[in-house]
């Protein structure tokens, strides 16, 4: 079974991660699309979301859905969007 999953609503429909890498230092972070459908609309495109890595400050990334097993043995880490307002 092959599909596409281009937009954040379709990660989310899935249960899926979604992963961002950088393409400058190649640093991973992975997010739950369920929490990310919170902050973002879930007609937005993966590739749109506005990722930023937190070591070379390089908002250049790969962004992908993956699909995490459902298996308690294998653990991963994943970071949380947290909404601040930022002032300027
Ligand atoms: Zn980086």
């Amino acid at each position: 079974m092959t599909m596409t999953i281009d937009t954040l609503g379709k990660a989310v429909r899935h249960k899926m991660l979604v992963v961002a890498q950088c393409r400058g230092c190649g640093r991973e972070a992975r997010f739950l699309a369920s929490d990310l459908a919170q902050f973002y609309n879930p007609g937005r495109s993966l590739s749109g979301l506005p990722f930023k890595c937190r070591e070379c400050n390089l908002g250049d990334c790969r962004i992908s859905a993956s699909e995490y097993l459902n298996d308690r043995t294998r653990e991963i880490i994943v970071w949380r969007p947290v909404k601040v307002k930022q002032s300027n």
